[in-house]
């Protein structure tokens, strides 16, 4: 007599995994279906069996046509549900990395061939016949444990060679699954009497469903969208296929907003926000990654840009929360096929830290216009950030130095110290480039000492006088100025390498001038102490919107861009310009001085001291005490 008394626990069980699984909305994910289809199998290997076992039982009063089709489904399903389990692996390594496809369809051959063999058994009776004495295996029988064992082992060589990216409890979860096919398949071998192989493949199948399938798992905890492990599933299929797209988006100032309105009114509304955009955007699916962070994944079929201004146009206006309204601010960053990154894990990682300095660096963005960050902006951001803080770890900012010489006779009297920093492969990186995001990330002090100091200890360590140099220019950042112990600091370094600070001129920009309260102190200050100041850029500011002799400058530096504009006629007021302020008392240098046609006409108005291409560009140290440290040195 069989034993079904296994069978009916576990049909239940099954039945209880689809409730649950049918419990929660579902992520567009192919997995999914194998999911489906396995469960779907298993109950059907369960229903063929105990049918095709009472079949063959009783099969002096059934036709033999009848007998065929009642094992023939059994066998059927068996294979397939072999395959389905392998099948599903696969999807779970896919998370981490490519399978090839035709590696795949070459390595389905043998359940095809299984198949096939199993359907031919009517005539061949190789897996099984049927005679006047009922249900023979066939000589071929064995096969259903050869396709089994095949195929857990190629589950696991799969997960060995290919899931390294995989997170360890998914690695556990194939493992566990496949060790309980493997348990179930041998006990079937061993024990073909007892109806054990379903309890297995049962167990199997809560393993799959509570590791990997359980729409909670991929759900955020209030329900308000899917979660970064959804995302994380659903980037890993959309990369097999084309027209990949997800944009993140990112409050501004949330942490700011939870402190200053409370973080129960800003959930609140951060599941409004989710609401809104899984209402307008049915196409597209929503993930929450915490923090005031979205992802919101979609194919090429959406009209991204229309996405972007809804969602912009929405934000402009104010979400209403219980009776409260919060305004709050977006900025997006853009992720699409052309960015080059080919695992799930990579574009979250990317995600994630794109957005987290969108919103570190918010004034990066904060133009109105320019909402949206790609993703290859916010990496080249986030590597500068990473250049410039080792820089200053390791001590290697250069100082580079760009001669200032005479009008009249072109000899050397100055020089300005320009910062440079490396990147990876030893080229520099323009200051143009690190010197805003080392202010945005609160860098620019330290950087800003660093060229103090090394100007300093050049000075110290060489005899600048027989070069000619009187004075050195360093520039000081607007935010360098705002530092109410800078007169100190400077102090201490200026000590240390034992020199005068008459030697040193500062540079600031009109734009450090605007904190009228705040910088004029330090610049007094700073010129008490024997510092001198030169205006920087002049001309690109709002030069007649600060009262300059409110400051102690001794010179002006006229922008590159007034000095080009001059020497092509386009502006024919400089002479007056200059010739007001050297009646002021200041004395004028020129920058961008790049052809000798410049020079000329600059001394002509007046510019008492010239800087630019002609006369030298900035030079490594080294390189700037050979050239102009000889006696014989120009
Ligand atoms: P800046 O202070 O106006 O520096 C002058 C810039 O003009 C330098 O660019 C210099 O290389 C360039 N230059 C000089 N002569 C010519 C010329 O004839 N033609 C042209 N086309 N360019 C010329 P650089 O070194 O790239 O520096 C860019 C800016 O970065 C500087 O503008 C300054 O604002 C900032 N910077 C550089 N080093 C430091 C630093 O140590 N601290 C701070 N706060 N800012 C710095
Ligand atoms: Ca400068
Ligand atoms: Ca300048």
């Amino acid at each position: 007599m069989w034993d079904f008394s296994f069978l009916t626990p576990c049909a239940l069980m099954l039945f209880t995994v689809l409730g649950f699984y049918f419990s929660e909305p579902h992520l567009p994910i192919r997995a999914n279906r194998t999911f489906l289809v396995l469960l779907m199998v298993e109950l059907a290997v369960m229903g063929s069996d105990i049918v095709s076992t009472l079949a063959d039982e009783h099969y002096e009063s059934l036709s033999i046509g009848a007998l065929y089709a009642a094992n023939m489904l059994f066998f059927v399903f068996y294979f397939a549900r072999t395959y389905c389990f392998y099948r599903f692996s696969l999807h779970v390594v896919h998370v981490a990395s490519e399978v090839q496809p035709r590696l795949e369809a070459l390595l389905s051959l043998p359940f095809w061939v299984s198949e096939a063999i199993c359907l031919s058994s009517v005539y061949t009776g190789a897996i099984f016949s049927i005679d006047a004495t009922g249900y023979h295996s066939g000589p071929l029988y064995k096969l259903l444990y050869v396709c089994s064992f095949l195929y857990i082992g190629l589950s696991l060589f799969v997960l060995a060679t290919r899931g390294k990216g995989l997170y360890r409890f998914e690695r556990d979860g194939v493992l566990a699954y496949n060790a309980a096919l493997l348990i179930g398949n041998a006990m079937r071998l061993l024990m073909p009497r007892v109806l054990v192989m379903d309890t297995f493949c049962t167990i199997a199948i809560t393993i799959i469903f509570f590791g990997f399938m359980n729409p909670h798992l991929f759900i955020d905890q209030r329900r308000i969208a899917y979660n970064k492990r959804g995302l994380r599933l659903v980037l890993s299929e959309a990369l097999e296929e084309e027209g990949l797209h997800v944009m993140g988006l990112v409050l501004r100032n949330y942490q700011r907003e939870r402190v200053i309105v409370g973080g129960e009114r800003v959930d609140a509304t951060i599941a409004n926000i989710c609401t809104w955009i899984t209402e307008t955007f049915p196409h597209n699916v929503l993930f929450y990654m915490g923090s005031g962070r979205f992802a919101l994944t979609g194919d090429d079929s959406v009209n991204w840009d229309e996405v972007h201004q809804k969602i912009r146009a929405r934000f402009a206006e104010p979400w209403q929360t219980g009776g409260s309204s919060l305004n709050l601010g977006v900025l997006f960053v853009n992720i699409d096929e052309t960015s080059g990154l080919n695992s799930a894990d990579q574009i979250i990682n990317t995600l994630s830290l794109s957005l987290e300095s969108a919103e570190r660096n918010e004034s990066m963005i904060s133009d109105a216009s320019k909402d949206t960050l790609s993703i290859g902006e916010v990496y080249e951001q986030v590597m500068t950030i990473r250049e410039i803080e080792r820089a200053l770890e390791y001590d290697e900012v250069e100082v580079f130095l760009q001669p200032i010489v005479l009008g009249s006779s072109h000899s050397l009297v100055g020089a300005e110290a320009l910062a440079r920093i490396r990147d990876d492969f030893g080229s520099i990186i323009p200051p143009s480039l690190f010197i805003p995001i080392a202010e945005q990330v609160g860098l620019i002090d330290e950087l800003g000492a660093q060229v103090f100091r090394k100007v300093c200890a050049f000075i110290a360590t060489h005899d600048i006088e027989a070069m000619g140099l009187q004075w050195i220019n360093i520039n000081l950042s607007p935010l360098q100025c705002i530092q109410h112990d800078i007169a100190d600091r400077f102090g201490m370094i200026l000590k240390q390498y034992d020199v005068s600070p008459d030697l040193i001129h500062l540079e600031v920009t009109e734009q450090s001038l605007i904190d009228y309260s705040l910088v004029k102190n330090q610049i007094v200050q700073l010129c008490d102490m024997g510092f001198r100041f030169s205006l920087d850029d002049y001309g690109t500011g709002y030069s007649n919107l600060v009262r300059l002799s409110d400051y102690p400058f001794a010179n002006i530096k006229l922008d590159m861009s007034l000095v080009r504009n001059y020497s092509n006629g386009k502006d024919n007021l400089l002479p007056v310009v200059v010739s007001g302020l050297k009646g002021i008392g200041y004395t004028i240098t020129a920058e961008g001085v790049e052809t000798e046609e410049m020079a000329n006409s600059l001394s002509d108005i007046g510019a008492d001291f010239l800087q630019g291409y002609l006369f030298a560009r900035p030079l490594p140290i080294d390189e700037f005490v050979d050239t102009y440290g000889s006696p014989d040195a120009a």
